[in-house]
């Protein structure tokens, strides 16, 4: 079966057409986290989303270039870095850490770039671009200093959230800062600087400021990935106004379509409400985690529904996702014995060979619901033909060969041992080198930070040993 997506802009399932005469990888493109606090499970559905079409893609044999971009400058960062009396890049580092830490906790796949929007080469390009727009009539400065694009020159502003313009005049929704627009639906691409932004600026033609949110993606995504982009994905509250900016900009500039397929993922809900930071309803991985479930358990809960269904967040659901992965885990180990064995099954087995249906699933839209159906009826069957000696240990085999196939996707096993997650392998290397130049300031600095991410770091005769949980010295 062809692979087919639902995708934003057509609001229709689409057959897919990815594959390049010459093979290029596939390039995808992620909105990630705004570092202003810890990431919640909420947000974590949105990544292991997009962690679950990366995988099926590779899964059919594409390669895939993936970006995921940190926002480490809006509104919300440089109040966080306020209210805290520390510099912005200090105040977003711990978030970010944190970030990396519970996407390995959930077994998230690294995307290839993870660029932050503060790195001057995107600031430069973002000013770049708004330039371009400027010259183009598709944006201009207002009289607060700031420069916003003009949405009614851009005829398609709306189609990605299939949105009426003069249903955005009717919904009055004025901010107090906004007053110089010209359209109430003209959006900041350069935001001058003022008080509250303390030393948060950037030099531009128009001014000390700093660039809008939409802006930094447009700049990211078209640097790395180039002007035109395969898949953009993001969670459904993206759709509008941000992905709908970004592609006004980046098709402002270029010329050219900026995105095929556009893939949203509905919302973790919490009693029926969305989980958000601004509703306070939301839990954390650590939060997951203290109540004595595994990243393991967390990534089968939020991965187990299809993505366009919104997902109720409970622990009944956790419960569920344990009790799901102990059958996988008796079914495998189950297999693995009889493929240890020497044991022949009475008769040949004439039923259960593995099928194609579980990857045929996910080409329908990532329907990973069916997918696991029939794993669970595949469990359910061999379990039964196991039972009744009616599978020896070839079929086992082809059964563990499948299992190990949809296992890169779904990537559930059982842990045999704690992974030290990338950012704290590169904190406690950091931190060694701050040894080896004496520089015990900066050392014990990352020790702390080592520390917050839930590790110890152990100076032994062999070198730093790292350990779960905080250590000690
Ligand atoms: P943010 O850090 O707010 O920019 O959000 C990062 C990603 O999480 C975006 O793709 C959002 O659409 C997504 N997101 C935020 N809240 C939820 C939620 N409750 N369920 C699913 N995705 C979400
Ligand atoms: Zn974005």
């Amino acid at each position: 079966m062809a692979l087919r997506f639902f995708n934003t802009y057509s609001r229709e399932i689409e057959e897919v057409e990815l594959r390049d005469p010459t093979a290029r990888p596939v390039k995808m493109y992620t909105c990630g986290p705004t570092v202003y606090s810890r990431a919640h499970i909420g947000n974590f559905r949105a990544y292991i989303f997009e962690d679950l079409l990366q995988r099926h893609l590779e899964l059919r044999d594409y390669k895939v270039h993936r970006v995921m971009n940190i926002t480490d400058v809006e509104d919300k960062t440089i109040r966080g870095a306020r209210e805290a009396g520390v510099p912005l890049q200090k105040f977003t580092e711990q978030f970010k850490d944190a970030f990396f830490v519970d996407a390995h906790t959930l077994r998230i796949k690294r995307a290839d770039e993870y660029p932050a929007a503060t790195d001057q080469r995107y600031i430069d390009r973002m000013i770049d671009m708004i330039n371009a727009l400027i010259s183009k009539g598709l944006a201009y400065q207002a009289d607060d200093k700031s420069v916003y694009f003009r949405i009614n020159k851009f005829p398609d502003y709306g189609k990605l959230a299939h949105f009426d313009l003069t249903q955005l005049q009717s919904t009055g929704r004025v901010k107090h800062d906004e007053y110089d627009k010209e359209h109430i639906g003209d959006f900041a691409l350069w935001k001058a600087w003022d008080e509250a932004d303390g030393d948060v600026k950037w030099d531009s033609p128009w001014g000390p400021g700093r660039p809008g949110w939409h802006i930094e993606c447009s700049a990211m995504s078209t640097a790395l990935l180039g002007d035109q982009i395969d898949i953009h994905c993001g969670g459904v509250d993206n759709i509008f106004p941000h992905h709908e900016a970004e592609i006004a900009q980046s098709e402002g500039v270029t010329g050219k379509k900026f995105v095929r397929y556009w893939l949203h993922c509905a919302h973790l809900l919490v009693d029926g409400q969305k989980m958000a930071k601004s509703l306070g309803n939301f839990y954390t991985v650590p939060d997951v985690l203290a109540k004595g479930y595994t990243g393991r358990e967390l990534r089968y809960a939020l991965l187990r529904v299809h993505y366009r269904v919104p997902l109720n967040f409970t622990w009944q659901g956790m419960n569920e996702a344990r009790e799901s992965l102990a059958r996988i885990d008796e079914w495998l180990a189950r297999l693995r014995q009889l493929i240890g064995s020497v044991r022949r099954a009475d008769r040949t087995p004439q039923r259960g060979m593995p099928t194609t249906d579980f990857e045929e699933a996910l080409d329908d839209d990532l329907n990973i619901s069916a997918a696991l159906g029939f794993l669970f009826e595949s469990i359910r069957e061999t379990n039964r033909a196991m039972d009744q000696n009616e599978m020896d240990a070839a079929s086992a085999s082809a059964w563990l060969d499948w299992w190990q196939r949809i296992n890169t996707v779904l990537d559930l096993e059982a842990e045999t041992d704690v992974a030290i997650p990338h950012e704290v392998a590169r904190l406690a290397e950091e931190r060694e080198n701050a040894r080896h130049e004496k520089d015990w300031k900066r050392s014990d600095e990352l020790r702390e930070r080592i520390s917050a991410l839930g590790w110890g770091v152990r100076d032994t005769k062999a070198g730093p040993k790292l350990t779960r949980g905080t250590g000690s010295a």
